[in-house]
């Protein structure tokens, strides 16, 4: 099977409240959800690769084809063609970052070739809605955008953006000449029908609890060190944003330390005393894995992103705590006020207090029956 999944990668695996679905939307032929975890058609089509561009922690990829590697020869390269004919086993393996990073780090326009997908289908439709996201958020700080082409007869030769380029500086790319080959190998996947279940082993809870930023970010970070810092910063509508995101906590916030300790990336931290949540946005992958983990609901989407982040990334103090000892167990525990006593103290003072109570309550029933009997 040439579609890779990393179960350590997801973020279904790493808690049961996560409601991720992206990789079920991209590929909703392909893939279902099955014990809380994507479940794979072993006779997955090309079509399947989509959701390798869309899931946010790069637990899905292609064992043959690295949108990574892909990222770098493609503008060693003088080709600025990017289709299904030459040199990707499908547009849809690109995520949005990944097509932003490519038109910055492009000197020449990038054409994305569209003229081999059939009109409505689910995957152009994928394709579509990611590079119209990559042009809005392109617009917003230079002046490259994405091309796209629809017609059938495009060649390497006519793509090629500078006279020096030439079919052998394509072919010269082994990766690309590997991805012809890949594309056929992915395209022949076993035909099988029956599902591929993934289990969480002992060997992958460990990788579980590490934090991660997918290369696709980190590409995305280099290319942004190469755009010039535009002389406004403009604030996009949260929604147009599917990769990132900016957060605020509100007062219902208990420091549970769920958020913190979960997020996949490290975009939510804390201190060694647990007593603050600071958030990076350029680190979030907007998976909403803390959103779906905070049982109060305290942590939400702010409705707008500042383009900002991604040329001064800072730090920002979401919530602070005041972290006092517990006077009846000596633990460290969030002070909200009142009686200095940690909640599980309180906790078990009340059940205490309750079976005290309960207590006194039979033995006076007790007392009443054989007054009774008297
Ligand atoms: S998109 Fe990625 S993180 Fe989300 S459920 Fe699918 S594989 Fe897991
Ligand atoms: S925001 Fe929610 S999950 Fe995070 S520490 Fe606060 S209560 Fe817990
Ligand atoms: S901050 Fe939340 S949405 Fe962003 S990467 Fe971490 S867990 Fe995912």
């Amino acid at each position: 099977m040439k579609l890779h999944f990393d179960v350590g990668l997801c973020v279904r695996a790493k808690s049961k409240f996560s409601i991720c679905e992206k990789c079920v939307y991209a590929a909703p032929q392909s893939i279902t959800m099955q014990e809380n975890l994507p479940s794979f058609k072993v006779s997955t089509g090309v079509e399947a690769a989509a959701c390798v561009g869309a899931c946010p922690t790069e637990a899905l990829s292609l064992s043959d084809f690295s949108a990574t590697e892909f990222f770098f020869t493609f503008l060693e390269s003088k080709v600025r063609l990017i289709s299904p004919k030459f040199n990707v086993p499908c547009i849809s393996v690109l995520s949005v970052e990944h097509l932003i990073s490519l038109a910055l780090a492009s000197d020449e326009p990038v054409v994305l070739d569209l003229a081999s997908y059939d009109a409505g289908s689910h995957v152009l439709e994928q394709i579509e809605a990611r590079i119209e996201e990559a042009n809005f958020v392109l617009s917003s700080f230079s002046d490259k955008q994405l091309e796209t082409n629809l017609d059938e007869d495009i060649s390497v030769e006519k793509s090629e953006s500078s006279e020096e380029a030439t079919r052998r500086d394509f072919l010269a790319s082994a990766s690309i000449k590997g991805a012809l080959k890949h594309k056929k190998a992915f395209d022949d996947a076993v035909d099988a029908e029956e599902l591929q279940l993934f289990e969480i082993g002992d060997d992958v809870i460990s990788k579980i609890k590490d934090k991660q930023l997918p290369n696709k970010r980190k590409i995305l970070f280099t290319t942004l060190k190469r755009a010039g810092v535009p002389d406004v910063f403009e604030v996009l509508p949260e929604e147009e944003v599917s990769f990132t995101s900016q957060k605020f906590v509100d007062e219902s916030c208990t420091n549970c330390q769920i958020c913190y300790r979960i997020c996949p990336t490290g975009a939510l931290s804390t201190d060694k005393k647990f007593s603050l949540i600071n958030f990076d946005a350029m680190l979030c992958v907007k998976c909403h894995l803390c959103h779906d983990v905070c049982e109060p609901d305290a942590i939400h989407l702010q409705p707008s992103y500042e383009i900002k982040e991604f040329f001064e990334p800072t730090q920002r103090t979401l919530a602070t705590f005041d972290i006092k000892r517990c006077n009846e167990c000596g633990n460290p525990f969030t002070y909200k006020g009142g009686v200095l006593e940690c909640p599980r103290c309180m906790l078990e003072e009340d059940e205490a207090m309750f079976l005290h109570q309960n207590a006194k309550r039979m033995e006076k029933a007790l007392e009443e029956k054989d007054e009774d009997k008297k």
